[in-house]
């Protein structure tokens, strides 16, 4: 399918700006390697004048207020961020399956989330002002408290590839209901969509400054944002090792920050589920957007009871999922998003084939595709704890089968890991799920299902999967501060 990808520059105080170094990045196709444009590249300078734009349309000096508007009045502009997403639904859905390689279908999702996630946040920004000067029952007569709610100030929003908009949105969206504004630094892999969005928050009136869209590399653009001075909070969605470095930048200033992180998250499966349904799920949480989903849950625990029907059926399942060009009609999986991702995942395989652990099904690229960086769904079994693809995050279509005998040593395998994003049990038994549930070391537990996410439930890791929540209320408290005041009367 042939689509063309507008040419668009930086969007700083509520205009395009060509970088001040005039680099530019291509975009490619991962689905066919070809280059179908270009998107601008930041630099600090830049980000110093994103900055500065930022904090002018944070207070009064230029009129926009928009941190003491009310939250009624932001909401207004949500709506109409919310309602223009719609209407540009399928370009939208276009322009992100052909940027980061998902399926169609996927994507248009994706735009309807992102379009509930605005609607979501303008109900909180006008629900915001009624819980203002809440009163706190104090020991003393003579005294009188109450708390404000107040944006933390300007934000820096950094965010991944493997949901470009959605992920930005998830930041975007709490971030200016609760009256911050930010700069927002979307990956360098897959930035196109967010700059569609800085042409609808033009094309809406946003106030100028209240959200600048700075695309380029993480080094040169996400980094002077993460220690610049007059950023009062980072808020990031990425790997790790990328969240040290920015907690590490911002340490310097103690700069607030919010980290959602990586993941190697669990499923388990007991000995008495609906094996058909199990698999359908299983399948789901690993697989869906081709892995790479930062609470995929890539390590499977099966009962040994019914280990051998539940991977057989695994397997031919695995085998059956279309694999194809994003826009091709029934497609489930499209290719990783790059080609640096898709060294990255088959060298995760050739390391489990050289540690012993075997192949079940996939492990390379599908035969019926010459070009673009596809990968086949890959089930990996014979693992043990040590090996790097059981105990890394992979990032892309591969999940790593164990077997277990009992509840404990289930629970004990699953939280044998640094990270702590998701995990999911399934099983008939209600007793069960519940002690499994709490025994969990993560942010995140589905119950005989994997994957789903509501705008309205907080989302967010333990251990080195990250702090701090986004979604829900918890996603708007991010961004505010909490003033005590106390009256002698
Ligand atoms: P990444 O860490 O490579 O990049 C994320 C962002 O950080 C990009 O915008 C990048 O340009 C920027 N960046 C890179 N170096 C930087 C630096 N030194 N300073 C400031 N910014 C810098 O991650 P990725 O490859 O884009 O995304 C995949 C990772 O994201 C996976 O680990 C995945 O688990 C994680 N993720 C987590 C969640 C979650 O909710 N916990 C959601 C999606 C993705």
């Amino acid at each position: 399918m042939s689509i063309s990808v507008p040419r668009r520059q930086l969007f700083i105080d509520g205009e395009w700006k060509e970088p001040l170094q005039r680099k530019r990045i291509p975009i490619i196709n991962p689905a066919t390697e070809a280059s179908i444009g270009d998107i601008p590249a930041a630099t600090a300078e830049d980000v110093d004048i994103a900055v500065d734009a930022a904090r002018r349309a944070l207070t009064r000096n230029r009129g926009s207020e928009w941190a003491r508007a009310s939250g009624a009045q932001r909401a207004k502009y949500l709506r109409a961020i919310a309602a223009k997403i719609t209407e540009r639904k399928p370009e939208l859905a276009k322009l992100e399956a052909i940027d980061c390689g998902k399926p169609l279908d996927e994507a248009a999702w994706d735009v309807d989330d992102v379009a509930g996630c605005f609607e979501y946040y303008a109900d909180l920004a006008e629900a915001l002002d009624g819980k203002q000067r809440a009163p706190i029952s104090l020991p003393m007569e003579t005294f009188k408290s109450y708390v404000l709610k107040e944006p933390i100030g300007v934000v820096g929003l950094i965010t991944p590839w493997n949901y470009p908009l959605l992920m930005a949105t998830w930041k975007v969206a709490p971030c200016l209901a609760a009256g911050c504004t930010a700069i927002l630094k979307p990956s360098e892999l897959a930035s196109v969509t967010c700059l569609e969005l800085a042409d609808i928050c033009r094309e809406v009136g946003l106030p100028p400054g209240v959200l600048n869209i700075l695309t380029g590399f993480g080094p040169e653009a996400g980094a002077p944002l993460a220690s610049h001075p007059l950023v009062d909070k980072i808020a990031f969605t990425g790997s790790t090792e990328t969240g040290r470095k920015i907690m590490t930048a911002a340490a310097q200033i103690v700069k607030p920050v919010s980290l959602e992180l990586g993941g190697k998250s669990p499923i388990i499966v007991f000995e008495d589920v609906d094996i058909e349904k199990a698999v359908e799920w299983a399948l789901f949480g690993c697989f869906w957007t081709n892995g790479q989903i930062c609470s995929a849950t890539s390590r499977l625990l099966v009962h040994e009871d019914i280990a051998n029907e539940f991977i057989e059926k695994l397997v031919i399942w695995a085998k059956s999922i279309k694999i194809s060009d994003p826009f091709e009609e029934g497609c489930r999986l499209g290719p990783v998003v790059s080609a640096g991702q898709y060294e990255k995942v088959n060298k995760f395989i050739s390391i489990a084939k050289s540690e012993g652990a075997t192949i079940l099904c996939g492990g390379g690229r599908p035969q019926h595709l010459g070009r673009g960086f596809f990968i086949e769904p890959t089930i990996i079994a014979g693992v043990n704890t040590s090996m790097q693809v059981w105990r890394e995050e992979i990032f892309g279509p591969v999940l790593c089968i164990k077997t277990f005998k009992t509840e404990d040593e289930a629970i004990e395998i699953a939280n044998d890991t640094h990270y702590g994003l998701g995990g999911a049990v399934l099983s008939k038994d209600a007793g069960r799920c519940q002690r499994i549930t709490e025994a969990l070391q993560a942010g995140i537990v589905w119950v005989n299902c994997s994957q789903p996410c509501f705008s309205q439930a907080p989302w967010g890791g333990t251990k080195r999967s990250g702090f701090g929540r986004e979604l829900g209320e918890w996603g708007l408290e991010n961004y505010l501060n909490v003033k005590q005041v106390t009256e002698y009367i």
